[in-house]
């Protein structure tokens, strides 16, 4: 009974469900008049074993060629229900942000103060003591074992120049996401992983053998397949199919829900704004129900202005920490904007009775003090929220007045009403629990042979490529362990 770990009661009771259900099917898709293929007869060497992939994304397709690299004997068949990497295609405006160079420093941060994800990471290994000692500790742990550095070398190893932007993100020097999705599928075709797309893989279960039985459709032209594999990656990403099979072999899912995204505001005046950057602000989300002051919660870095709300870097940071909680608040909470961080509000009332002394016949909304680095627009809009009459001029403005412009400067509030749509950074938090896996080598702790990478695991990250460096790491590891296990692996 190689590889499985339930008693063997219920692997019996397991096995007899496996054969009634498949039997059943059977005679469904005849009567349905469904082609039905028993194994995948693509295959080669069928007395060698066989790693099947369920995903051909960046976890799924680095995993097999770490796999078949280490173990070149191992059948490799990476099955895709869509196009190959088609996120790495996307990413980073269709540059592809391959990982970023100041990972570590940004992971430490992570460590600190995240409530799940990195932090479980941590925890698992045993090293939650240690981890405020910061970069040591982390590097000992998942990311050392194949950290940026080692995404960059593979990268380069295989032809592909990387340049690191002046933000630590990394791109292609082409600029262009194709050389890393050609990279990557070049390689594949070179070491013999084969590849299937328009295939989904809709079911799973497992054989007496303790080997996974796994159901493939092809919709479009209705064939339905079976095939045995001797070891099951699963690197589905965010789709709720992944979850399903997660699911179908005993695991558990914590709920999904979106990372990343641009806050929706209510105030029409900002519409107004739309398209103006304010190269740094200090963000500060406030949640009803929510009274813990996450240091997290506070960011700064540059913001956008949209024509519904707020976005850039600052806000979708602050999503992506506040992602759960903004959930539960149904994305209704407040954001406070210090617009000017580096002038404290006592200076900033200084400054702007000074300007009101040197300016006092011009017009409110013609002039304003140029240490702020604001753009006329934007200074018309604070002076509209404080109800005060642009064509009247700085003399006139009363000390009340200038110090509620200064307060507003400082802690501006926008209440927001919900998620944007933003399209180009989307990441899903959630999903199999981090517990339910050995970190060191990706494997399950319910089944043997069995591997989770990538976006289905319940690790997400903020935006600038931690999430696709996830991916790397988790697949090589998956991939070594499985590439390790299939050299002494007796079918
Ligand atoms: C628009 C966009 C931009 C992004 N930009 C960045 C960025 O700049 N930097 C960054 O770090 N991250 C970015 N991300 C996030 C990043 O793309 C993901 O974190 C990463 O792709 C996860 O890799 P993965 O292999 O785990 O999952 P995926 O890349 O999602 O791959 C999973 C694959 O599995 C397939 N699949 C799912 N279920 C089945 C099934 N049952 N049978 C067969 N196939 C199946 C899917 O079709 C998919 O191709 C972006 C995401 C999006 C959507």
């Amino acid at each position: 009974m190689k590889g499985v770990r339930l008693p063997r009661s219920s692997l019996i009771g397991v096995s007899l469900a496996v054969l009634l259900v498949r039997t059943s099917r059977r005679l469904d898709f005849a009567r349905r008049g469904r082609r039905f293929c028993s194994t995948g007869r693509c295959l080669g060497n069928r007395s060698e074993p066989l790693l099947l992939v369920a995903g051909g994304g960046a976890a799924g397709i680095y995993a097999s060629l770490r796999a078949k690299e280490l173990a070149p004997h191992l059948n490799v068949l990476v099955i895709e229900k869509g196009k190959p990497l088609s996120k790495v295609r996307i990413s980073g405006g269709g540059r592809c942000n391959v990982t970023n160079g100041n990972f570590l420093e940004k992971m430490v941060q992570i460590c600190f103060w995240h409530s799940l994800k990195i932090y479980e990471i941590i925890f698992s290994l045993g090293l939650a003591g240690n981890y405020p000692r910061g970069n040591k500790e982390l590097q000992g742990a998942y990311f050392n074992i194949h950290g940026p550095q080692d995404t960059m070398s593979w990268f380069s190893n295989h032809g592909v120049d990387l340049k690191i932007e002046e933000d630590g993100r990394v791109f292609p020097v082409s600029n262009n996401s194709s050389s890393i999705v050609d990279c990557l599928l070049g390689e594949a075709k070179k070491m013999g992983v084969q590849l299937q797309i328009g295939k989904v893989i809709s079911n799973v279960s497992i054989s007496y053998k303790g080997k996974f039985n796994l159901r493939i459709e092809k919709r479009t032209i209705d064939l339905v397949e079976d095939i045995e594999a001797d070891f099951l990656l699963v690197a589905t990403g965010s789709c709720q199919q992944g979850y399903k099979l997660a699911v179908q072999l005993g695991h558990s899912i914590v709920q999904p829900m979106p990372s990343i995204f641009t806050f929706k505001i209510e105030d029409n005046k900002l519409q107004s704004l739309s398209g103006i950057t304010l190269p740094k602000v200090k963000a500060k989300l406030k949640l009803e129900n929510i009274c813990k002051n996450q240091p997290e919660y506070t960011q700064v870095g540059p913001m956008l202005i949209t024509h519904w709300g707020l976005s850039g870097p600052v806000i979708l940071r602050l999503s992506a920490w506040g992602a759960r909680d903004l959930f539960l608040n149904e994305y209704k909470g407040f954001v406070y904007i210090d617009f000017i961080p580096e002038i404290n509000v006592e200076d900033l009332k200084l400054i702007l009775s000074q300007h009101r002394e040197h300016m006092a016949k011009q017009k409110l909304s013609n002039s304003f003090p140029s240490k702020f680095g604001l753009v006329k627009r934007f200074w018309g809009y604070l002076l509209d929220r404080e109800g005060l009459d642009g064509d009247e001029p700085w003399a006139s403005l009363a000390n009340k007045s200038l110090n509620s412009i200064a307060l507003l400067l400082k802690q501006c509030s926008f209440k927001v009403i919900g998620k944007g749509q933003f399209k180009e950074e989307f990441v899903t938090s959630g999903g199999v629990p981090l517990s339910e896996i050995t970190l060191s080598n990706m494997e399950s702790r319910i089944w043997k042979n069995l591997f989770f990478a990538g976006e289905v695991l319940n690790v997400d990250g903020i935006t600038g490529g931690f999430n696709f460096q996830n991916a790397w790491t988790g697949g090589y590891i998956a991939g070594t362990s499985i590439g390790e296990l299939a050299s002494t692996y007796l079918l």
